[in-house]
C-alpha cells in the first residue's frame, strides 16, 4: 500500500461527467489499497471567467481580492469531486487552502507555498477517506486567501506529495506525456517514458508548458518523482497500465536513463531582442546597461557582446517579449543617452529554439551537429547560449517550426535511443568539427 497524489487539471475537471471519471479513477486506486489525495484544478474557463468579471469592474484590481475571488473555482470543484466520490462509495473530504492550512507569504496572485499542516490530511487518509484539497490556493499569516499563480495546481500538488513523502505525484492533464518536441509542430514526436527532472525544468523553462515551471522546481528541491500521464484514458484501465504510463520525471542517479544525447526539442516565440549600437566599451559598461533594466524588474535571458572595433561595441540581449516596450522605452530615453550609446534597436520577430539532454555533459559537439543543420536550412543564427545540458538559438520567428523539424531530424527524435543513431550523431558531429 502507498501513498499516491493525483492532479487533475481544468480539462479533466471541465463538466459533471468528467468529475464523475475522475471519481472512478481514483476509486479504482483508493480500492486497490492505496492512499490516495487528490488535487483538482477549477473546472476548465472557470478561473478564466472570474478574472474576466473582475476585469470588468477595474483594470487593476486589488490583489487580495482577486485572490480571494479566483480560489473559489477550486472550492468549487474539490467539493464536487468529494461529492462525485461518495455517490460511488467511497468516503472523501475535500479541504480548502486555508482548512488544512497550506501556509504561503503575502505575494496575492503569486504567492509561494511555506508550509502544509499535514495533520487533518493524515488523520483522514488513516481513516480510510480519499483527501481532496484545492489546488492553486493558501492562507498567509493574517489568514488572506491567497493563490500560487496560474497553473499554480501544479505546484500545490508537488508541494503536498512532498510534506506527504508520497510514492508518486501523478499529474493528470489532456496530454499523455512530455514529448520530445511539441507533436503539433513534428507529427513524429515522441513520448518520452523518462526524463530527468534537469531536462524537464530546461524544457519547461524553455517553454514546454506541460508542468508550471515551479512545480518542477518544486519537485527538483523535494525529490519528489512527477508522472505526468493522461487523464482521459478510459477511467477503469488496469491500474498496473495506468501507473506505467505518461512520462515519469526522476533523479538522474536512482534510474536508467534512455541514454540519448538529446532528449528534446524546446521553442519559445515570447522573446524580443534589444540592441544598443556603438557603445563605448570602457568597464562598467555591461552593468550600465544591466542595472537599470534589472532594477526596473526587467528579467535578462541571453546576452551578447561583440568584439569591440575602434573602442566601441554593439550591445544585445533578449527580453521577455511582454517586456520589449517598456525595456526600449528604457533603453532609448535612459541607458543609451547615460552610456553614449549611438541607437537602440528592437526586434520582436525572433524566437528562442532549444535542444536538451543531460547526454550532451558526456559529447563534445553536439551543438555544432545543431549549428550545422541550421546552416543546411540557411538559418541565420542570431544568438547562442549553453549550459551543461542544453543549447538555445536566437533566431528570426518565422522560421522556427522549420527549425525545430530539422533539429528533430537531425537528432534523430523520433526513434528510441540505440548505438547506431548514437554513432551516427557523433560522426557527424566528428565531420563538422574537421571541416
Ligand atoms: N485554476 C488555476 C488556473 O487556471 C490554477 C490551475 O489550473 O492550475 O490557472
Ligand atoms: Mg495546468
Amino acid at each position: 500500500m502507498s501513498l499516491f497524489v493525483h492532479k487533475y487539471g481544468g480539462t479533466s475537471m471541465g463538466s459533471i461527467e468528467r468529475i464523475q471519471n475522475v471519481a472512478r479513477r481514483v476509486a479504482k486506486w483508493h480500492a486497490a489499497g492505496h492512499k490516495v489525495v487528490v488535487v483538482p484544478s477549477a473546472m476548465s474557463g472557470e478561473t478564466n471567467r472570474l478574472l474576466g468579471l473582475a476585469h470588468e469592474l477595474s483594470n487593476q484590481p486589488d490583489g487580495r481580492e482577486l485572490d480571494m475571488l479566483s480560489a473559489t473555482g477550486e472550492q468549487a470543484s474539490s467539493a464536487l469531486l468529494a461529492m462525485a466520490l461518495q455517490a460511488l462509495g467511497v468516503p472523501a473530504r475535500s479541504y480548502t487552502g486555508w482548512q488544512v492550512p497550506v501556509k504561503t507569504d503575502s505575494s496575492y496572485t503569486r504567492a509561494r507555498i511555506r508550509s502544509i499542516d499535514q495533520a487533518k490530511i493524515r488523520a483522514d487518509l488513516d481513516m480510510g477517506k480519499v483527501v481532496v484539497v484545492t489546488g492553486f490556493q493558501g492562507v498567509d499569516d493574517e489568514l488572506n486567501i491567497t493563490t500560487l499563480g496560474r497553473g499554480g495546481s501544479d505546484t500545490s500538488a508537488v508541494a503536498i506529495a512532498a510534506v506527504l513523502e508520497a510514492t508518486e505525484c501523478l499529474i493528470y492533464t489532456d496530454v499523455d506525456g512530455v514529448y520530445t518536441t511539441d507533436p503539433r509542430i513534428v507529427s513524429s514526436a515522441r513520448r518520452l517514458k523518462v526524463l530527468s527532472f534537469e531536462e524537464m525544468l530546461e524544457m519547461a523553462s524553455l517553454g514546454s508548458k506541460v508542468l508550471q515551471i515551479r512545480a518542477v522546481e518544486f519537485a527538483g528541491k523535494y525529490q519528489v518523482p512527477v508522472r505526468v500521464l493522461s487523464s482521459l484514458t478510459e477511467p477503469d484501465i488496469a491500474l498496473q497500465d495506468e501507473m506505467a504510463s505518461g512520462t515519469l520525471i526522476t533523479f538522474e542517479e536512482d534510474h536508467k536513463m534512455e541514454s540519448a544525447i538529446v532528449s528534446g526539442i524546446a521553442f519559445s516565440r515570447d522573446e524580443a531582442k534589444m540592441t544598443l549600437l556603438a557603445v563605448p566599451d570602457t568597464p562598467g559598461v555591461a552593468y550600465s546597461i544591466l542595472g537599470p533594466v534589472a532594477a526596473a524588474n526587467i528579467d535578462v535571458d541571453m546576452i551578447v557582446q561583440n568584439q569591440s572595433v575602434e573602442g566601441m561595441t554593439d550591445f544585445s540581449f533578449t527580453v521577455n517579449r511582454n517586456d520589449a516596450e517598456r525595456t526600449y522605452e528604457l533603453l532609448k530615453t535612459q541607458v543609451a543617452p547615460a552610456v553614449g550609446a549611438g541607437d537602440v534597436v528592437a526586434d520582436d520577430h525572433v524566437c528562442k529554439v532549444s535542444i536538451v539532454g543531460i547526454g550532451m555533459r558526456s559529447h563534445v559537439g553536439v551543438a555544432s551537429l545543431m549549428f550545422r543543420t541550421l546552416s543546411e536550412e540557411n538559418i541565420n543564427i542570431q544568438m547562442i547560449s549553453t549550459s551543461e545540458i542544453k543549447t538555445s538559438v536566437v533566431i528570426n520567428d518565422k522560421y522556427m517550426e522549420l527549425a525545430v523539424r530539422a533539429l528533430h531530424k537531425a537528432f534523430e527524435l523520433d526513434q528510441e535511443y540505440n548505438q547506431a543513431v548514437g554513432q551516427a550523431i557523433e560522426k557527424s558531429v566528428n565531420n563538422s568539427t574537421n571541416n
